[in-house]
């Protein structure tokens, strides 16, 4: 494949070999520590939060690579904003790692509405789930079913309205385990939503592999 970034680090441009330089991978802020199970936020004894307990989710379990804080938010941006596909593979084989063990029936990722994929021409979570588990991924069992307002222009407590409805399953999945691929994770509202439907559908699991968890 040719080298995109003409052997320079995406972020620091300094001399690489691979898309990030040894030093600027290192400081990625690759997410840690005591972590709820269910929505991936800080937790004390990596228990499930309060907040997952008092309104749980639909989905079952959520796992994050990195933090949404710089500058894996730069890198996620450049990914979903102005066509760095590139950057799919590495922000793929980041959340990889953090899955190796998974075990799931079939792999999701958030879909796009038709209007706003023929825009953007690529879902950036599609291509990440493409270096996720490849032979898993499914392109046809959800969609989307109507165009929503971008939910980072929204404030939090409208969010989960915006995306109310805006997803369907197109087939059943009785007894399967789901993971869901986004590129990042704020309130949970939209992967909420696709869980809702998953499960309604039939899935007995339905986990979240996000690439970015914002703290
Ligand atoms: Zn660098
Ligand atoms: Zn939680």
């Amino acid at each position: 494949m040719r080298n995109l970034f003409g052997g320079s680090c995406f972020l620091c441009r300094g001399a690489a070999t691979a898309l990030l330089c040894d030093a600027c991978d290192a400081d990625l802020p690759r997410l840690g520590g005591e972590l709820c199970p269910r929505c991936a936020l800080a937790s004390p004894g990596g228990q499930v939060c309060g907040r997952c307990l008092t309104d749980a989710p639909h989905y079952d379990a959520t796992v994050a690579a990195l933090a949404y804080a710089f500058p894996a938010d730069a890198l996620v941006q450049a990914l979903k904003f102005r066509g760095e596909l590139a950057l799919s593979s590495l922000l793929g084989k980041l959340l990889a790692d953090r899955i190796a063990h998974a075990t799931v029936d079939r792999i999701i990722a958030v879909p796009l509405s038709p209007a706003r994929l023929r825009t953007r021409g690529y879902n950036q979570s599609v291509e990440i789930a493409r270096h996720v588990m490849p032979a898993k991924l499914d392109l046809h069992t959800c969609v989307r079913t109507r165009e929503t307002p971008p939910q980072m222009d929204l404030p939090f407590d409208e969010r989960r309205r915006n995306v109310r409805g805006a997803f369907q399953c197109t087939r059943a999945l009785i007894g399967e385990r789901i993971a869901l691929v986004d590129d990042v994770m704020t309130t949970g509202a939209t992967l909420d939503e696709v869980a809702k439907v998953l499960k309604a559908a039939g899935a007995s699991r339905v986990e979240n592999w996000v690439v970015a968890r914002t703290p």
